[in-house]
């Protein structure tokens, strides 16, 4: 029998955004005349699945930006999930949402469709930044949507901000924290700039017009030490919490290897040990959907020895650490543990290796050397 928190994600990747930031490799286009044609597929693609999983406990609207689309679009959508699966009672139930889409009556139409998360892309409280990031609102706007959502009765609220940005400096980063930590969220997830290839950041940096990389270590820790000056569990590398009721229930299903489905251009599913993707283009999608076929572009099964590892790059991001039980079987266990502790990267806490703030900053190199 499953348990409560063991059982299934839903993902549903919403792949409109009004337009490109110039940092996000995230799969979106901006052809809103493509979301009717989208949601009939997604509907198609559902029908895929009803049989196969139910019973979720999460219901998760990422992209892209899901908060453009209209309540009608919404309301097609989560009918479309209701009709084909079940969630169970107090399923979390997340939107993405940009400030500049979240007036109060937008707001009261996701509460009355069932959502009870709401995830902000705030990124800055300062307008140079946010020109600078090329996002579509203002600080004023995230004022605003942030004392809405509150208006509007929700009580778990996560912020997304961005450090490390060019012109942002300590004291600028410092104002941006204190400024969305007087709206009280439930949550951060709190993201470094990463310049990545394919991204109009990147073009600029390899043509020497823009430098990045400012001070991502001193952001790190300086976040983490505000955060939880503030009452804060720093639980995942980029994500802080009130407390543990807060912490995300569907992101912890990408790091405990919990079964998901993702629906939608570019979504991923992880289903008994198999992981597969389905085509990015919408336009394919639709396509595929059309012709009755499974938009899936590949498939991949996890062996124990792939799912082993993987568990060894996500538990050392998270605050829980790898069972010490979990490394039995990697060359010098015994030896790189050591040289862990030594460096001041783990801790040993019970039977478990626990990754300290240090170890956070080198999160993702830690498992290498086990192997
Ligand atoms: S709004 Fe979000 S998903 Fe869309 S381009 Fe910007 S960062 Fe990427």
């Amino acid at each position: 029998m499953q348990t409560k928190n063991k059982l299934p994600g839903l993902y549903v990747h919403v792949p409109f955004c009004a337009g490109k930031c110039p940092y996000c490799d995230f799969y979106s286009i901006d052809d809103a005349t493509l979301i009717s044609g989208w949601i009939k597929a997604l509907e198609k693609e559902i029908h895929f699945y009803k049989d196969v999983l139910n019973n979720f406990d999460t219901l998760y609207l990422g992209g892209g930006t899901p908060s453009l689309l209209s309540d009608k679009e919404l309301e097609k959508l989560i009918e479309s999930v209701h009709n084909n699966f079940s969630l169970v009672p107090n399923s979390e139930i997340t939107i993405e949402a940009n400030p500049g889409d979240l007036i109060p009556d937008k707001l009261k139409h996701l509460k009355a469709l069932g959502f009870n998360r709401i995830s902000l892309g705030v990124q800055s409280f300062d307008d140079d930044i946010l020109r600078f990031l090329n996002r579509r609102h203002t600080s004023k706007q995230a004022d605003k949507a942030l004392a809405d959502i509150r208006n509007a009765g929700f009580e778990n609220l996560s912020i997304d901000l961005m450090y490390a940005v060019p012109g942002q400096g300590k004291n600028g980063w410092i104002n941006t924290l204190e400024r969305a930590l007087s709206f009280s969220p439930e949550h951060f997830s709190c993201y470094q700039l990463t310049v990545k290839e394919g991204t109009l950041f990147f073009t600029l940096k390899e043509s020497g017009e823009v430098t990045f990389n400012l001070g991502e270590e001193e952001s790190f820790l300086l976040t983490s030490d505000i955060l939880e000056e503030n009452g804060y569990t720093h639980y995942e590398v980029s994500n802080f919490s009130k407390s543990e009721k807060f912490f995300s229930v569907h992101n912890r299903k990408y790091w405990q290897h919990i079964p998901y489905l993702g629906l939608g251009p570019s979504a991923h599913s992880f289903i008994n040990d198999i992981r597969w993707w389905n085509f990015s283009s919408v336009t394919k999608y639709i396509a595929e959907l059309k012709k009755g076929f499974n938009p899936v572009e590949e498939k991949e099964k996890i062996g124990e020895e792939e799912k082993k590892l993987e568990s060894l790059f996500l538990g050392f991001r998270t605050k829980k650490g790898i069972a010490l039980g979990a490394l039995k079987g990697y060359k010098k266990v015994e030896i790189v543990i050591n040289r862990l502790i030594e460096s001041g990267l783990i801790e040993i806490q019970g039977d478990r290796a626990v990754p300290t703030k240090k170890g956070f900053l080198v999160a993702d190199s830690m498992p290498l050397m086990f192997e």
